[in-house]
């Protein structure tokens, strides 16, 4: 089957060997239909986490080709899923940090999301695969997983009633993360450093939107929406420089999510931290709780992701990669 494989920082669309149903006691074999390109793809790829040879892709939606499993699901279902299930027994799941359990982080699709085929285990099936309803597009679903990390992160926020929120970068994440708060409820504000993101949000579910390329000006506007500081503050940027800036524009008191990895890990300042009483806190990977909400949320039209996509053949993945990371487009969906 055609495959996307990592080699040397590429693509290179090559034949591999299909996964086979037989070969496996139970689970699935799910022809993907297409499967978002996503920023943790690109790191995995840039800090060699990712060696070559490696399939990458875990944003799918496809159409169930052969299935053994207990599950009502069936051939010709189509499913969006998510590629990693807890154990619900472990330390960590027990404590709700299901991303931190260590069967989640052993757990995966085969081979990877940018390939004609996948495997998908009994599991999965059980606790992170999801029917596509007929209302929404393929690449609408293909958000489901994307959307679930925004879930958790808002949910782990906790956030008060009547607060102020603020997601600062405005690229594909940072707009569903906007997108999640305010279907949550809340006040959601943004801010980028490119106009032309700024206008993408504002398209979006944000109340408003500020171009942040000088910090003095939009520390002083952003006292027009939350006069002493936003109550919690998103990350999404996955730049150092945001950290001090975040500090600046968060309230005494305030949440800061940190929801992206920088290249090179800045820490926060210990005693802005227990002076201002600030609550530093990261969120990663869905639980099959997030996946269940975010698959809702998109269901019932309380997000939209329309429009944020770039669409793609598995042939131009490449080009999809250099597009992203050059800010030409926000997301791409690699279809198969
Ligand atoms: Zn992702
Ligand atoms: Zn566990």
């Amino acid at each position: 089957m055609k495959a996307a494989v990592l080699n040397n920082n590429k693509f290179e669309i090559t034949q591999i060997p299909k996964p086979m149903l037989d070969e496996y006691e139970d689970g699935a074999i799910i022809k993907v239909i297409g499967c978002g390109l996503c920023g943790s793809d690109i790191v995995k790829m840039r800090t060699g986490v990712a060696k070559n040879g490696t399939v990458l892709g875990h944003e799918v939606v496809g159409e169930i080709t052969e299935i053994k499993s207990n599950t009502e699901f069936k051939s010709g279902d189509i499913v969006a899923l998510g590629h990693h299930v807890p154990c619900f027994n472990c330390h960590y799941c027990k404590g709700g940090n299901y991303s931190m359990c260590r069967h989640f982080k052993s757990t995966n699709i085969h081979p990877g999301g940018f390939a004609e085929y996948i495997y998908v285990t009994e599991e999965h099936l059980q606790n992170t695969i999801f029917h596509v309803n007929s209302n929404l597009s393929n690449i609408e679903a293909s958000f489901l997983e994307p959307l679930a990390c925004c879930v958790r992160a808002v949910k782990r926020a906790d956030i008060k009633d009547n607060s102020n929120c603020l997601v600062i970068g405005l690229g594909s994440v940072g707009i569903l993360m906007g997108e999640a708060i305010k279907a949550f409820g809340h006040k959601v504000y943004g801010c980028d450093l490119l106009p032309e993101r700024i206008c993408t949000a504002e398209k979006f579910g944000f109340n408003k939107t500020f171009l942040s390329n000088d910090e003095d000006k939009v520390l002083e506007e952003f006292k027009t929406v939350a006069p002493i500081g936003f109550d919690t503050i998103f990350l999404t940027a996955g730049a150092s420089s945001t950290i001090d800036f975040a500090v600046k524009a968060a309230r005494d008191g305030a949440t800061i999510v940190i929801f992206s990895s920088v290249k090179d890990d800045k820490g926060f300042k210990n005693n802005d931290i227990y002076y201002r009483e600030l609550k530093i806190m990261g969120s990663y990977s869905p639980s099959p709780m997030d996946l269940d909400d975010s698959m809702k949320l998109l269901e019932e039209r309380r997000v939209k992701v329309a429009g944020i996509s770039t669409i793609y053949p598995i042939e131009k993945l490449n080009d999809a990669l250099h597009d992203t990371i050059s800010n030409k487009i926000m997301k791409a969906y690699i279809q198969l």
